[in-house]
């Protein structure tokens, strides 16, 4: 495979506004370049062929702590790899870590991947890490990849929009500001709503949307680990989640994903209060 030119500025070509700091003549005197990429849900059969590449070229990947080890095996062992050490309390640490070993590296004449879980621009921190680059003279590629947020719900046959159930999607957060409670979205009859982050403090979640209005009948599922092996699927109502999901206990990363369509294609039977299916597989 060919390495893909990364996006970059021509000569005498200066793009944004007239107030960019981002010169030609900075980005000329660097020899390194920056990718930033996403890795899809887990499971490397999800990986765009785009990021397979960028992988497999690179001199450096600097990974997510989420990224699945199936990922993580496909980058050729000569490559240096180094993946992030986020844990509560030390995020954001760990986060600049990565930006500055990003840039040393860049500045090193490497070619260095930001390897990201799910699509770097789904709660992935890709913006802030695209705009740090700029600033220091790098503008990224930035290579999609599928999103928790949309595969996780497919892959446990809840499909986000369907006709006459639900006409459109909200991607949001169970995780606040420095732990703060986030704004919970109101109910919208029509509408499919995921949560990502949200696991850690269910119980709080479902007590903040019955706050703002929703009904504990609301149909959901709990997916975990979606497209990995172990992938599992919960499936209630917002009444029972909590309760299913301390009984089972918990295997991240998951996402809870609620609306009318969670119950379109597979339903809880009549007089159970959940539903636990475990395993996946693409191709059956
Ligand atoms: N950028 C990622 C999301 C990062 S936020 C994406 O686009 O998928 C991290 C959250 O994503 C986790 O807390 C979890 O809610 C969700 N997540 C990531 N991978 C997942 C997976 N394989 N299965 C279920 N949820 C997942």
């Amino acid at each position: 495979m060919t390495p893909r030119p990364a996006l970059s500025l021509s000569s005498g070509e200066k793009r944004g506004s007239d107030d960019d700091s981002v010169t030609t003549a900075s980005m000329a005197a660097r020899k390194g370049r920056i990718a930033l990429v996403g890795s899809g849900p887990g499971d490397p059969g999800l990986l765009t062929t785009s990021a397979l590449e960028a992988i497999t070229t690179a001199d450096l990947v600097l990974c997510d702590k989420l990224v699945p080890k199936a990922v993580l095996d496909l980058i050729p062992e000569h490559i240096e790899t180094y993946i992030a050490k986020k844990f509560p309390g030390n995020a954001e640490a760990a986060q600049q870590e990565l930006l500055n070993m990003g840039l040393a590296g860049a500045n090193a004449g490497k070619y260095v991947v930001r390897l990201k879980q799910g699509d770097p621009y789904v709660f992935g921190r890709g913006a802030e890490e695209y705009i740090f680059f700029k600033e220091h003279g790098y503008r990224c590629s930035v290579i999609p990849g599928i999103t928790s947020a949309l595969a996780a719900p497919l892959l446990a046959a809840i499909s986000p929009t369907h006709r006459q159930v639900a006409d459109q999607v909200l991607i949001c957060t169970g995780t606040g500001r420095n732990g703060a409670a986030p704004v919970m979205p109101e109910y919208v009859e029509t509408r499919t709503t995921v949560f990502l982050m949200a696991l850690h403090r269910l119980a709080d979640v479902v007590c903040w949307l019955r706050e703002a209005g929703w009904s504990m009948s609301v149909p959901c599922a709990i997916i975990e680990r979606a497209s990995c092996p172990d992938q599992r699927v919960i499936r209630s109502t917002l009444e029972h989640i909590t309760e299913a999901f301390e009984t089972l206990g918990s295997m991240p990363p998951g996402l809870l994903v609620t609306g009318n369509t969670c119950i379109v294609m597979e339903t809880v039977p009549e007089g159970e209060r959940w539903t636990v299916e475990e395993g996946y597989s693409l191709f059956l």
